[in-house]
């Protein structure tokens, strides 16, 4: 498998410097793949609202509003002969959790992302939810704390602002400014933690209670076996995990039948979920043209 990995200013770039990065990004993937092989499909994942058109009404986390995207890279791309496909990154991720890794044959399961918005990919009955809009599993702005941090949104203390990967690291690493690549800042919290540090493991503790609050939520609504955590919060699980089943025992009236687990898939589930999704539509009996 080849796996790319590529920081880009999405929140602050040009939404059409953005689609045009995407397209280069596919068009050098499909020249390493070759053209003795077939290109099933592109899934794009994006933290954010989709509809089932592909565009994208609202990514907070982006500052976008109303983005045709599926139909922008498609014409990015002068129609590439293969399907565009455009999903939420918590949908992708939970439909590579069901597909690969431990969690494969559960029934029941929640991916909750780590990255810039924090988002649920619901999975009941061994059914992915989409709701009636295809919205479902916005969690990121589900109010977890009345005088909280400001969110992209407008309010204060959503799910989002409180866990995602841009205010964790400005409550852990103050001084750090806007960051466009989050994983050596992450690592850079965690050396922290493992030295020790005392500001660094409190924040950790206090992050990792609202996180066991917002797995007790989603517990109560879908009473999933378990509820597994991704990106930034799967890489901080060692320290965040053990106040959040703290919390999350708390908050239960009886035992919670729920786990609460760190994703084994790091921050490429939603890269596997997308190929898992252009994969199914083979499965599905939709063979490629040629
Ligand atoms: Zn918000």
């Amino acid at each position: 498998m080849l796996t790319w990995r590529r920081a880009f200013p999405a929140a602050t770039a040009a939404r059409g410097e953005t689609v045009k990065a995407l397209a280069a990004l596919t068009r050098r993937a499909v020249t390493r793949v070759g053209a003795d092989r077939t290109v099933l499909g592109l899934t794009i994942a994006v933290p954010g609202l989709v509809d089932p058109d592909g565009a994208v009404p609202a990514a907070p986390a982006l500052g976008w509003r109303g983005v045709p995207l599926a139909a922008s890279v498609r014409r990015a791309l002068r129609d590439p002969g293969f399907p565009v496909a455009v999903d939420t990154e918590a949908n992708l991720a939970v439909l590579a959790e069901r597909r690969h890794g431990p969690y494969a044959a559960t029934t029941d399961l929640i991916h909750l992302t780590g990255g810039p918005a924090i988002g649920a990919g619901l999975i009941s009955a061994g059914r992915l939810l989409r709701g009636g809009r295809g919205f479902a599993g916005d969690v990121g702005h589900l109010p977890l704390a009345a005088d909280g941090p400001a969110c992209d949104c407008g309010r204060r203390g959503c799910l989002t602002a409180l866990l995602g990967v841009d205010a964790v690291i400005r409550r852990l690493l103050p001084g750090a400014g806007p960051v466009t690549d989050h994983l050596p800042e992450v690592e850079r919290i965690q050396a922290l933690a493992r030295a020790g540090d005392e500001p660094v493991r409190t924040g950790l503790t206090e992050i990792g209670r609202l996180l066991g609050q917002a797995a007790s939520v989603l517990s109560g609504l879908l009473d999933p076996e378990v509820v597994v955590v991704g990106g930034h919060l799967a890489a901080l699980a060692p320290w965040l995990l053990p106040a959040a089943h703290a919390e999350l025992a708390a908050r239960a009236p009886v035992p919670p039948g729920v786990r609460l687990e760190a994703s084994t898939l790091g921050s490429a589930a939603g890269a596997l979920g997308g190929a898992t999704a252009a994969l199914a539509t083979v499965e599905a009996g939709r063979l490629p043209a040629g």
